[in-house]
């Protein structure tokens, strides 16, 4: 979904629904599930509000086992002609919202939702709350079964330990 700046109406913009941004990802396993945009303009600025939800396939980094991840972000954007169409620097980021720039009058708005819903994307995904992970000796994954092996020795322990053997002797 490009939107033409000039051609944004006095009252705005609406999008609602997922329907409004057909193939809004460039992966295709991504899934729109939710959006809600409204599109505003002052002048040449113009700003973008709403939330978008999302599912993206992601692997766990603890069990290391593919999963969807549901992600919900807010969109809060500032978008300024870029240098490109106005010759002229603006101060970016006198506030609290993000400030983008935009060129030939064009607004790409899926650009928009893909870049929210990557920003959401956990560094650390986890499958589940609590998720076991794999044994760090036999390597199961302990979501799926219990393995035998005793609990590894906490490495924060070790000094501890060493004066404690030492003291006993
Ligand atoms: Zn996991
Ligand atoms: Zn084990």
């Amino acid at each position: 979904m490009v939107i033409r700046v000039s051609d944004i109406p006095e009252e705005g913009l609406r999008f609602e629904g997922p329907e409004a941004f057909p193939e809004p990802f460039q992966d295709r396993a991504w899934r729109l599930e939710a959006a809600e945009l409204a599109v505003d303009k002052d002048g040449d600025v113009v700003f973008v509000h709403g939330l978008v939800r999302s599912r993206v396939p992601q692997v766990c980094s603890r069990c290391l086992e593919p999963y969807e991840a549901t992600v919900e972000a807010n969109v809060d954007t500032r978008l300024v002609p870029g240098a490109a169409t106005r010759g002229e620097e603006r101060e970016l980021g006198r506030d609290d919202l993000e400030t983008d720039v935009y060129a030939h009058d064009l607004i790409d708005l899926n650009a928009l939702l893909e870049t929210e819903t990557t920003l959401g994307l956990s560094m650390k995904p986890l499958c589940r709350e609590g998720c076991g992970g794999l044994c760090p000796t036999c390597g199961v994954n302990r979501n799926a079964a219990p393995c035998a092996c005793p609990p590894a020795a906490d490495p924060r322990w070790s000094p501890l330990k060493g004066l404690a053997d030492r003291l006993s002797k």
